[in-house]
């Protein structure tokens, strides 16, 4: 799509073009559209949702989650909270408990939808993980809405310094010198391991902390029908509202439109600008830093995963590394057992597989645009845990780094974060500007600006609310 097909010079004022359905472009359109501005949303794919999509991956009558999965950060959302998705489709599902760590001896850590829960089966580690958690839990309401916008001066200093001091350190030393036991420390490091930082670096520990505390208050739900029904909500919403998304069509360059916002990562705007970005603004974007790649598997399975721990069959979310020492060195240096982060969705929404069969969903960090081939040591850490899980395959399906870059291309390398966490990028996200660009009316809206990853919309909301600002 050019610049002379998205509007003729003269058009009103109060009109936008999105480039980009994932729930960042989709929440940027509604914000503007709700002040009354005429929203046009381009998606290159033919389908819109960008990370929340399902589609039959394996066999028919199996629907997968061809991205995100769980949604810690999109259930507790200011942004969607504004949104009437319940009218329009949406159903989040809570799963008895947001999350099971299996180890060695058979049993399995549980992260409980409440701290005391959790805490009561940490044995000695049972105090230091209230002392951790039940003060931040009580500030969750106000905390959820300092952590999910750009980092700058605090409107609740109290709450954001007890979250702060321990956030802004790495996991490892969290874990090391508040916990002694094995279970305490393997289920902080699995918890903090969603950063993609080696969790001996920085802010790690505030992706364990912001998940924990999301899933001991709000949960970690799934989407009944799968992710695919929020970009359906999202997109009726939209249209209740007058705008309209047009599938199949890549944007190629910046449109003619006096608000664009742009649900891409920086490498893209950099294409999309070109030489209309001064040099410094190019320069800045060129020098962005993507994280670890993706190396994801979804299954259609005769059973449920054989677990060898019967707790594991009340969580959704399952993490399979073992302890702490094991997790880190996979995120550190991705050697010995990959750390996998497994969803069995059926066990609670039988809507997404044939009737007594099951899907499971699984991935695991790799560097960066690797080309290995991980299939055979993400199902030996299954394995590890469910002896048996190989001979209940049906079907599998593969996306590689390569394939996850093909398939969006804001997953460069396989990144599936808009960029690499950790400082100082999480704060000049992608650059001082934020949102913002050199070019009048042209703003950034994805996962590459604050607060980053994840399903929340916050992105898009916070652009918005700028662009408005600017009008
Ligand atoms: C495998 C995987 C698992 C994940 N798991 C989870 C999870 O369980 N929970 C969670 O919260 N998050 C998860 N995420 C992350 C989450 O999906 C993303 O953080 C989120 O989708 C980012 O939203 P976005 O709107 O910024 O961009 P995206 O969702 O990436 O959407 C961008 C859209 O823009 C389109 N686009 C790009 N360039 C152009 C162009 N030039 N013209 C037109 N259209 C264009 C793309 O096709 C895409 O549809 C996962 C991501 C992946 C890939």
């Amino acid at each position: 799509m050019r610049s002379n097909q998205i509007r003729k010079s003269g058009a009103p004022k109060r009109e936008a073009a999105v480039i980009g359905s994932g729930p960042n472009g989709l929440a940027a359109a509604i914000v503007l559209a709700r002040q009354g501005i005429r929203v046009r949303v381009y998606e290159a794919a033919p389908v819109a949702g960008g990370g929340v999509r399902s589609a039959e991956l394996t066999l028919p009558g199996f629907l997968h989650d061809t991205c995100s999965a769980v949604y810690p950060l999109g259930v507790c959302s200011p942004c969607f909270e504004q949104f009437p998705l319940k009218e329009h489709g949406v159903t989040w599902i809570q799963p008895d408990a947001p999350l099971a760590h299996p180890l060695d001896d058979g049993t399995a850590v549980i992260l409980e939808q409440s701290v005391e829960r959790t805490a009561g089966q940490l044995g000695e580690d049972a105090d230091a993980w209230r002392r951790l958690f039940a003060p931040l839990a009580s500030f969750w309401p106000t905390l959820r809405h300092e952590i999910l916008r750009p980092i700058g001066l605090p409107r609740h200093p109290w709450a954001m310094s007890q979250f702060g001091l321990p956030a802004i350190a790495s996991a490892r030393g969290v874990a090391e010198r508040r916990f002694r036991g094995t279970r305490a420390r393997a289920l902080f490091a699995g918890i903090a391991a969603h950063s993609v930082l080696p969790l001996e670096e920085r802010l790690s520990a505030g992706i364990a902390l912001v998940l924990s505390l999301a899933a001991m208050t709000t949960g970690w739900p799934i989407l009944q029908g799968g992710a695919q029904s929020l970009a359906a909500a999202l997109t009726a919403y939209l249209e209740s509202l007058g705008g309209e998304v047009v599938t199949g069509t890549p944007v190629e360059t910046l449109p003619d439109a006096p608000l664009v916002m742009c649900d891409v990562g920086p490498r893209q705007l950099l294409k999309l600008g070109g030489s209309r970005f001064p040099a410094s603004f190019r320069q800045a974007l060129a020098g962005f830093r993507y994280g670890p790649g993706v190396f994801k598997l979804d299954w259609a399975l005769d059973t449920p995963i054989p677990w060898r721990a019967r707790e594991c069959y009340r969580a959704a979310t399952v993490h399979l590394g073992g302890t702490l020492e094991e997790i880190a060195a996979w995120e550190r240096r991705h050697t010995g057992k990959p750390f996998v982060l497994l969803v069995q969705p059926t066990l609670f929404d039988s809507t997404r597989a044939p009737e007594g069969k099951h899907t499971a969903w699984a991935y695991c960090h790799v560097p960066n645009g690797s080309t290995k081939d991980m299939t055979d040591a993400i199902e030996d850490q299954i394995e590890r845990f469910a002896p048996g899980f190989r001979s209940r395959i049906l079907g599998r399906h593969v996306l590689s780094p390569a394939a996850l870059e093909q398939h969006n291309p804001n997953l460069v390398g396989g990144d599936v974060g808009g960029g690499r966490n950790g400082l100082p990028q999480s704060i000049f996200r992608p650059t001082w500007r934020r949102y913002g660009t050199p070019l009048e009316g042209v703003y950034l809206c994805s996962s590459s600006t604050p607060p980053g990853g994840g399903v929340h919309g916050m992105c898009g909301y916070h652009a918005a609310r700028q662009a408005l600002r600017s009008l």
